[in-house]
């Protein structure tokens, strides 16, 4: 299931708006980005700089490292939510992101709709993912994103005793499905100071992914937004923004 597009939208917006009772409200706070009764996140940051950070998700990838080449032509770093067992397949490569300068966060061990799962295991699905991290890459990762965009019960306290915050998006690509003009398209319209961009540099846990749609558009979409003066920075640089603007 890739219900991806059931990120931010007026249309949760309305819902919370006409009603919060019962499965509404619930509905509306697994995927609205402002919601924060699901703990400690945030899905933009402060709008004073021209700051936008890139996000990717499913990696790392055998598609991976031509987004890292990539990336270190423009200068970039960028912020890397990969699942446990992805990187149990290529730790080499999530190695690699680490080395280059990217952020990485938490983006759960198997990729599951964490609304599908009771408490207890939308707890070692943070839990396995965070061990995998540290155990391969030496790294505790600070930053969490939920599968699908899509919070649960139980994913609180799991964030809280893992001490990660959770991070959504302004705008979304769209690329596992759409061609690269497409998803150009959508990013530049949506960019804005304090965007937070969410794109794929693998698919879900697949043993492989094909993200040449997405490459192709970041071709585009990245030196446009250099010439309009944007600055890119990680996810965690960004709630730093968030911080000082409150
Ligand atoms: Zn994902």
């Amino acid at each position: 299931m890739r219900d991806e597009s059931v990120g931010p939208s007026r249309t949760w917006a309305a819902l919370a708006g006409a009603t919060l009772g019962g499965a509404a409200a619930v509905a509306y706070a697994a995927v609205c980005p402002a919601a924060q009764v699901w703990g400690r996140g945030f899905y933009r940051g402060g709008a004073a700089g021209r700051e936008l950070a890139l996000t990717f998700d499913d990696g790392p990838s055998n598609e991976t490292p031509a987004f890292l080449d990539l990336l270190a032509r423009y200068d970039i770093r960028g912020t890397f939510f990969v699942c446990g067992r992805n990187v149990e397949r290529r730790p080499e490569t999530a190695r690699r992101v680490l080395a280059a300068g990217h952020e990485v966060g938490n983006h759960t061990d198997s990729h599951p709709l964490l609304l599908r799962l009771p408490p207890w295991r939308v707890r070692r699905e943070v839990e396995t993912a965070q061990r995998i991290l540290e155990d391969r890459l030496g790294v505790r990762p600070a930053l969490f994103r939920a599968p699908y965009g899509v919070h649960a019960p139980g994913l609180r306290a799991a964030l809280e005793l893992e001490e990660l915050t959770a991070v959504r998006w302004t705008v979304i690509g769209n690329d596992w499905r759409w061609p690269a003009p497409a998803i150009a398209r959508r990013v530049l319209r949506g960019a804005s100071p304090g965007g937070v961009i969410c794109l794929h540099d693998g698919r879900e846990t697949f043993p492989s992914a094909d993200r040449q749609n997405t490459l192709a558009a970041l071709e585009t979409i990245l030196p446009i937004l250099l010439a309009e003066g944007y600055r890119f920075v990680t996810a965690s640089e960004m709630r730093e923004t968030l911080v000082k603007a409150l």
